[in-house]
């Protein structure tokens, strides 16, 4: 039946086949479906995100043409790069072609190990946090859906090897956090770059070629200027759920009634839950305060957070990238069930 969906969900795919071999598919969204390919023509993996527009509103049409428009606009080691895009000769489909970022998502990892090492955590948290600085400074863009879920990461070998510890030597004896490079496989558990991903929900603040708000801020009106520091905080709060996720496994705001979840969050009520919390040291506690502060304008800027001794210490990934876990998979479970209503990693909007 050359109408029916599946016709014309095969149509859709043949259009790009001739250049992309599709091999599996790794991911899904409400209107999406992100599939691993070959690119025939650069011999090299690639990820296509395939968008039905058939059902969507036009409004959230409007919302796939400005996360193109931002995307292409990114050039960043830490966010999912778009190489290119398309729409299917009936209109019907968008694809978007991203860099392949092999390993999936943050969230995942959290799951499978249950919490992560304060030095993992750091690993993934000062990229994060590079990512945003680079999106609110150089762009003008907040991202406004930073959760793990949205965090991807190149993969790297678990088993050391001497290649590895020399450079790893190499990099005690630099000395120094912005390398990058220089974490490697060592107790990392797997995790290499990580990648910001899904654009949908990101705003533009100002825009380089117009220059607006940023450029003539002198007559910007106060709204506008307060808009964009707020905007930005709310960035902020995101990347201290996610931080205070990675080092005991659950979110700081959880709740089965959506209702009660937003109570918690708009209080701002949250606590260093024990025994969970124990053995994770006041200076990683001190920073998540510091990020999960209600009063956006007291609330940590980046650049404090880079300057934050927890983030300063002399990182080598030397202790396991997970502790054994604890007795029951309590956390696992609170997140995974937490992943179903998915409220409290994101930010409260003013
Ligand atoms: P949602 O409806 O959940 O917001 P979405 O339609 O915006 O999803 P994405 O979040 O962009 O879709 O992608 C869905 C999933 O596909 C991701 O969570 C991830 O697991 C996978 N994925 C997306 N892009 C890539 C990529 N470039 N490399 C590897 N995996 C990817």
């Amino acid at each position: 039946d050359h109408n029916s969906p599946v016709a014309d969900e095969f149509r859709c795919y043949s259009e790009i086949i001739p250049r992309y071999r599709i091999e599996a598919q790794i991911g899904e969204g409400a209107f999406s479906k992100v599939f691993r390919a070959l690119d025939t023509v650069r011999n090299e993996e690639i990820a296509i995100k395939i968008i039905d527009k058939s059902s969507m509103t036009i409004q959230q049409i409007n919302g796939i043409l400005k996360e193109i428009a931002i995307m292409s606009k990114l050039d960043h080691e830490n966010i999912v790069k778009l190489l290119a895009y398309k729409n299917s000769s009936n209109s019907r489909y968008c694809y978007l072609f991203l860099e392949l970022v092999q390993g999936g998502e943050i969230f995942n990892q959290i799951i499978k190990y249950t919490y992560f090492s304060e030095d993992l955590s750091r690993h993934v948290i000062v990229q994060v946090v590079r990512s945003i600085k680079y999106l609110h400074e150089q762009v003008g863009v907040v991202h406004r859906d930073i959760k793990p879920e949205n965090l991807l990461f190149v993969p790297i070998p678990v088993v050391p090897t001497p290649v590895h510890e020399q450079r790893r030597r190499q990099s005690d004896d630099a000395n120094k956090l912005d390398e990058g490079k220089f974490k490697v496989n060592v107790g990392a558990g797997g995790i290499g770059t990580v990648k910001l991903a899904d654009f949908g929900l990101s705003k533009v603040l100002w825009d380089r070629n117009t220059n607006t708000p940023c450029g003539t801020v002198g007559y910007t009106a106060p709204e506008i200027v307060k808009d964009e520091y707020y905007s930005k905080s709310v960035d902020v709060w995101a990347i201290g759920c996610v931080l205070y996720t990675l080092l005991c496994g659950f979110p700081p705001f959880y709740d089965t009634d959506p209702r009660n979840l937003a109570e918690k969050v708009s209080k701002g009520e949250y606590c260093f839950l024990s025994p969970w919390w124990d053995e994770i040291s006041k200076e990683a506690k001190d920073l998540v305060s510091n990020l999960l502060t209600l009063d956006p304008s007291k609330r940590y800027t980046l650049d404090e957070i880079l300057q934050h001794p927890w983030i300063l210490q002399n990182s080598q990934i030397t202790e396991p990238a997970f502790d054994a876990p604890p007795p029951t998979t309590h956390n696992s479970q609170l997140y995974q069930h937490f992943n179903d209503t998915s409220e409290s990693l994101q930010t409260p909007r003013a």
